[in-house]
């Protein structure tokens, strides 16, 4: 299995630290809204990595955060009038609704920033104890970037560069930095925000020591994958390197992975620039498993323009694998024959040559692309070998040869029974009667089992509407 390794820009043969072991981390969302679809293609990309690594055997110890302090949180929470706790809450309550009907696995463990204080003051007075860092006036605590020379080897950056870029910064209030590369550890507090103490001042940290802290404290110093979205690589991740090398004295992750923008009109999506579609609005007009279709039809390294049409195209590509399995299902209940024969034993270890295929498609650095093309190889094989003359056996063992790529990838092709509109109404009532005796979870959890199934409700003044997506 070939990784692109950031780090060396190469691709590079996978070898976990520990045999049959992956330790793998991969940056989360600043909790202060829904997930746009932007947010949403790292998610998708890297459990597919996880999925991938899990069909091939290897045990994935995977850790995701969640930064539930920031100042977007709290310029919302002051907004709404509730504390930075209700906030960051609400929206990882929210992103793992979007999750789970994408299709992405929990993490192994999913930290909070707020709940890993203690490590970073640990690794922050270890950092200052070794001279990596120091306490300026205020008592902000900042990491001292010349101090560990390996600085920029992730980023392919030279720091006298960095120097030129950066001395705006000097005249913009932090003036009480060594040096302007330098970047902060701990921060002291403002009126009215959440805050901790600490031997240096009262605050809260920076936002990169937390990784550094989470990933030592749930896979330990040396990790197999850290990950994340390419804006992450510098400052966030390049940061994350010195801190950890710095305080460990040892090499902090060994594979560094990052995805391409999702664009919109080849501009970044993004919630600054205002130009996003959260998950749930796209989950509103299609099946989730659209979405995560459309994600994989491209290379996690190359820029994906999103668009109507290659939605639609998502649409009716994910369409003719489900038409195959049902079709397929539909061949098994009208046929007589049983047994395997020989032709069709022969057929089946063609077949098998569409696994290989997407084996290795996704052993090149995970090319998701060219492993969904192995499936549609596999679905047009189907399709033109499964007659009603065919062997149950055979019908079956090609069924399931499909079922298993997709599933590989997180898709679920095998068609659910379409729900009875009386059914729907009377998960409705239930929801109601749920919210009424103030049975919050029970009602989540009847609107999301209806979202799966594609249905989606609309709470109106003249009661609940529903639609099928
Ligand atoms: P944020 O909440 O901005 O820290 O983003 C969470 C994750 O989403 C990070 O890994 C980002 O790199 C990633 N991300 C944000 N916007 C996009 C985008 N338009 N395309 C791909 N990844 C993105
Ligand atoms: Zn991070």
């Amino acid at each position: 299995m070939k990784i692109y390794n950031t780090l060396t820009r190469k691709k590079e043969e996978f070898v976990p630290i520990e045999p049959g072991k992956v330790r793998m981390y991969v940056c989360g969302p600043t909790v202060y809204n829904l997930i746009h679809i932007g947010n949403a293609r790292p998610m998708i990309v890297f459990d597919t990595v996880r999925r991938y690594m899990e069909h091939k055997g290897l045990e994935v110890n995977y850790v995701s955060n969640f930064t539930d302090v920031d100042d977007k949180i709290i310029k919302k929470a002051i907004e709404e009038g509730v504390e930075a706790e209700v906030i960051s809450q609400r929206y990882i309550a929210e992103c793992k609704k979007d999750m789970e009907a994408l299709h992405v696995k929990p993490a192994t463990t999913h930290p909070l920033a707020t709940q890993e204080i203690c490590g970073m003051l640990n690794m922050i007075g270890t950092l200052i104890e070794k001279g990596h860092a120091y306490v300026a006036e205020d008592g902000t605590v900042y990491f001292r970037t010349r101090s560990f020379k390996e600085y920029g080897k992730l980023s392919h950056k030279n720091l006298d560069d960095l120097e030129g870029g950066k001395r705006s910064l000097l005249v913009s209030g932090e003036d009480q930095k060594e040096d302007p590369l330098d970047f902060v550890l701990w921060k002291p507090k403002k009126e009215g925000e959440p805050y901790w103490e600490s031997p240096w001042c009262d605050g809260r940290p920076g936002w990169h020591i937390e990784c550094s802290v989470m990933s030592k404290k749930y896979l330990g110093e040396e990790i197999d994958i850290h990950a994340g979205g390419e804006d992450l690589i510098f400052p966030h991740h390049e940061n994350e390197i010195a801190q950890s090398e710095a305080a460990n004295g040892k090499t902090f992750a060994k594979y560094w992975m990052h995805n391409a923008f999702l664009n919109i009109d080849n501009r970044k999506m993004s919630k600054s620039l205002g130009n996003f579609f959260t998950v749930r609005e796209i989950c509103e007009k299609y099946d989730p498993q659209v979405l995560r279709f459309f994600m994989l039809s491209a290379h996690y390294r190359s820029p994906l323009n999103f668009s109507a049409e290659l939605m639609e195209a998502a649409k009716n590509g994910l369409e003719r694998i489900l038409t195959a399995v049902s079709n397929l299902d539909y061949l098994c209940g009208n046929t007589k024959q049983t047994k395997l024969s020989a032709t069709e034993k022969e057929l089946l270890t063609q077949a098998d040559g569409f696994g290989t295929k997407f084996d290795e498609a996704m052993d090149d650095d995970f090319n998701t692309a060219d492993a969904i093309s192995a499936i549609f190889e596999l679905v047009k094989f189907a399709n033109s070998n499964a007659s009603e003359e065919s062997s149950t056996e055979f019908l079956k063992s090609l069924k399931n040869k499909i079922v298993e790529l997709a599933d590989i990838c997180g898709l679920s092709v095998e068609k659910k029974e379409e729900l009875l509109d009386s059914a729907i109404e009377a998960l409705i009532e239930e929801r109601q009667a749920a919210r009424k005796a103030k049975n919050f979870q029970r009602a989540d959890e009847i609107r999301d089992e209806l979202l799966g199934r594609g249905i989606v409700l609309e709470d109106t003044r003249e009661g609940v509407k529903w639609k099928r997506a």
